[in-house]
């Protein structure tokens, strides 16, 4: 069976920005490159916040998270990389003559040298539900767990509880379209860019050391008002509401992944300053690593795409370069800037 398979140099698990990224940069290093993604679409995290403005990628002016995907999903396309869409991998297995076989759970295999795992949080992200037992009768109607169009909060009034990055980036983004916007959380220590908490206490009515108790409902189909109770004096109160967005981050399980041997953590992959895990042949990059100073955003994303693709690199070729030449002394864009000043 293997025989009827096409060999990769490197084969890339997760199309967000980090394995996209490095789908671009291994084809500057000229290397037979496929990207494999569970979900339908290529984008990852991305594609949950389409609407959402994003301010802090260098170079890039605010730019909506549909139009960040679309170009990134472009410039990954540059040398054409294979592209294998709806194939959640869980299986590996290390062939004699070291290559690796990746098995999805439709069961498409994948015969590659190298392999970079740019998995984010996993495949089996879990959201935080919450734990009020009516809750999940909601889900259906104006209780949501993440906002995938801003438009669906035109007019409302909009309670978000929580006070990770999402709780906050929703608020600011909701806070010109909604009625209004009122933030519940459990501490008053935020999680996100301080520039973005600062714009969300100015903006959006915030209650600190509150958490949501109670649900309340009139025609048993969507919540009108919920109780909240204040965590430490027991103090309750009642907010009128037309949604209820619940932000309580999510639980990370890696699956089958954990039995590859490559040394995952509680959440994360540590990686070594090449992006190595500790299996040889297998790099990593993304949300999915940690390393002292990791920078869990799309910039830091960038960085480890590229540093993984040299190492996947130089496993194939010890004595390749360390790093690509720059774009300029590239011989493989001379016929695409021939085209592109043509165009
Ligand atoms: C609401 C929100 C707003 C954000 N705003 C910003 C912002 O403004 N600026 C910024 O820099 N960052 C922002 N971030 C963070 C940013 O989205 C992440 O840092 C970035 O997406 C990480 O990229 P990644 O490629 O490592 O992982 P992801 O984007 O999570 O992609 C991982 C991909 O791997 C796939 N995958 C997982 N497991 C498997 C498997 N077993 N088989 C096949 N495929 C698999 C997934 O389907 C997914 O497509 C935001 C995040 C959120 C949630």
């Amino acid at each position: 069976m293997t025989e009827k398979l096409e060999l990769f140099d490197v084969t890339i698990i997760g199309g967000g920005p980090a394995g996209l990224y490095a789908a671009f940069y291994s084809g500057m290093r000229e290397m037979k490159t496929k990207i494999v993604d569970a979900q339908s679409e290529l984008g990852g995290t991305m594609l949950f916040f389409l609407d959402k403005m994003v301010w802090d990628v260098g170079g890039i002016p605010p730019i909506t998270g549909r139009e960040l995907t679309d170009q990134l999903v472009r410039q990954a396309g540059t040398f054409e990389p294979t592209v294998a869409l709806s194939q959640e991998i869980e299986g590996l297995e290390r062939l004699d003559d070291g290559t690796f076989m990746l098995t999805s759970t439709a069961g498409d295999r994948h015969w590659t040298k190298t392999v970079i795992m740019a998995i984010g949080y996993g495949g089996l992200r879990k959201v935080r539900k919450l734990e009020i037992e009516e809750a999940k009768g909601y889900e259906n109607s104006n209780l949501y767990y993440t906002v995938e169009n801003l438009e669906d909060f035109r007019g409302k009034r909009v309670v978000i509880s929580g006070g990770g990055d999402s709780a906050v980036d929703w608020a600011n983004e909701l806070e010109p379209i909604a009625a209004s916007v009122t933030v519940v959380h459990r501490t008053d220590k935020f999680k996100g860019l301080e520039r973005n908490i600062s714009r969300m206490k100015a903006s959006s009515d915030v209650l600190t050391h509150y958490q949501v108790e109670m649900l309340h409902s009139e025609d048993g189909k969507s919540i009108d008002k919920i109780t909240i109770c204040h965590v430490e004096s027991g103090q309750r109160e009642q907010l009128e509401l037309d949604a209820l967005i619940v932000s309580h981050g999510a639980t990370y399980e890696y699956g089958r992944l954990r039995d590859w041997g490559l040394g995952i953590g509680k959440d994360n992959l540590a990686v070594t300053d090449k992006m190595e895990s500790q299996v040889p042949g297998i790099f990593a990059a993304g949300d999915f690593v940690s390393y002292g100073v990791k920078v869990m955003l799309i910039t830091g994303a960038f960085n480890d795409a590229v540093l993984a693709v040299n190492s996947a690199k130089q496993y194939i070729e010890p004595k390749a370069a360390k790093m690509a030449r720059i774009s300029t002394e590239n011989v493989r864009f001379d016929e695409l800037n021939k085209q592109f000043v043509k165009n």
